[in-house]
């Protein structure tokens, strides 16, 4: 198209890989002697789970963990041969019925979540006549996946309530452990213990991010953190010791002056008292960037705050860009919308919700563009 310029008007999404890495040698020195795994569910918190997964595979990092069969196949298909035999991919949801053939065919080990999905795996095991892998998940406390002790315990307790099946993990999850206050991560750990003894071949596995701060107690032999390797901030109330991974960029559209009293955007929501210069910038609630953001947050121009006002749109966001001089207001400038300064756990902040949200809203529209990872280039 004819005068269409090469950069796109779409949002531009940079992700640091070089920062996913160091932050994932960071939480393994943290964790050590335990293992560092990945989690790289939705799309690696939607930065990319197959850039992400080469550039750790690269780090050295061997054991990752999606939520869905779909997920794992899609990355296994991606990678190919790049996939090293010795590392591993653990489904965190299990397989559905009628996903267990292509779990296994795909190399994906599933969590055991409950006792449908273990005797579903092991009849799989029966069939092809071979001891299959699987992960157990017990279930402390969250009452989301995982069994309950008493049924772990019985079926541990019989000489074929596990036939067919060679534990790889044996792990749970922790329900509050961004709050180092929160009682029941220890009494999560309490109820944890006795598991990891009782499967000596398998990994113990119990914290997430925030878990890995808890203490060398929650470390087990496996931490699977998943946030903080995408810069989110791990522990509730100190300082964040993650470093900012992504960066988001849009482009103005145009400008214009409005006088005092006259209003902005949906419904009204906003009234100069000022004569105002705003901006109309190329990023909305369809990409992600949250509607609750209205009339609270801001964006930055060459470092200068300005703020949002009205609603956002499903497609643009209006800023008051009154301080800055109108002959910098070039039509595709582009104005910051998640970068150092206001990363992905301060916007949360203003906009009501956690860092994860904010991340994974950040959506397939925009251009992803990534930085470091060597071979990712
Ligand atoms: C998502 C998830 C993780 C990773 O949690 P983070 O808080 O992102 O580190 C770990 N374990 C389970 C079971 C999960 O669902």
């Amino acid at each position: 198209m004819a005068g269409r310029s090469t950069e796109g008007s779409a949002a531009v999404l940079i992700i640091d890989l070089d920062a996913i890495v160091d932050n994932w040698r960071s939480l393994s020195r943290r964790a050590a002697p335990a293992g560092c795994a990945a989690v790289v569910k939705a799309d690696a918190y939607g930065l990319g789970a197959a850039p992400v997964v080469r550039a750790l595979l690269q780090a050295g990092c061997s054991e990752f963990f999606v939520a869905l069969v779909d997920e794992g196949v899609r990355l296994r298909e991606t990678l190919g041969d790049a996939w090293p035999r010795n590392a591993r991919l653990h489904v965190l949801h299990g397989a559905l019925p009628g996903e267990e053939a292509d779990c296994l065919a795909h190399g994906l080990v599933p969590v055991l979540n409950s006792v449908d999905q273990l005797a579903r795996w092991q009849a799989l095991a029966r069939q092809r006549d071979h001891v299959l892998p699987a992960a157990l998940q017990v279930d402390t406390g969250m009452a989301r996946l995982g069994m309950p002790p008493t049924v772990l315990g019985r079926l541990a307790g019989e000489a074929h309530g596990l036939a067919g099946i060679a534990p790889t993990l044996v792990m749970s999850h922790l329900v509050s452990a961004e709050d180092p206050d929160d009682p029941v991560s220890r009494l999560q750990l309490e109820l944890f213990q006795p598991w990891r003894q009782r499967f000596p071949a398998a990994l113990g596995c119990l914290a997430n991010s925030s878990g890995i701060f808890l203490g060398p107690e929650f470390h087990f032999d496996l931490v699977r953190p998943g946030a903080a390797l995408y810069g989110v901030k791990p522990v509730s109330g100190q300082a964040n010791p993650m470093r900012p991974v992504v960066r988001v960029q849009a482009r103005l559209i145009q400008w214009r002056e409005i006088g005092a009293g006259e209003a902005v955007g949906y419904n009204h929501t906003w009234r100069a008292n000022r004569p105002t210069r705003l901006a109309t910038v190329s990023v909305g609630y369809a990409d992600g960037y949250l509607r609750s953001a209205s009339n609270r947050s801001q964006l930055r121009f060459n470092g200068v705050a300005v703020p949002l006002v009205g609603r956002v749109s499903m497609d643009t966001v209006t800023v008051d860009v009154t301080d800055i001089d109108a002959s910098q207001l070039l039509p595709g400038a582009l104005f910051d919308v998640v970068d150092e300064v206001q990363d992905v756990n301060a916007l949360a902040a203003e906009v009501g919700t956690n860092a994860y949200e904010i991340l994974t809203s950040l959506g397939t529209r925009f251009r992803r563009q990534y930085r470091g990872g060597a071979i990712n280039a």
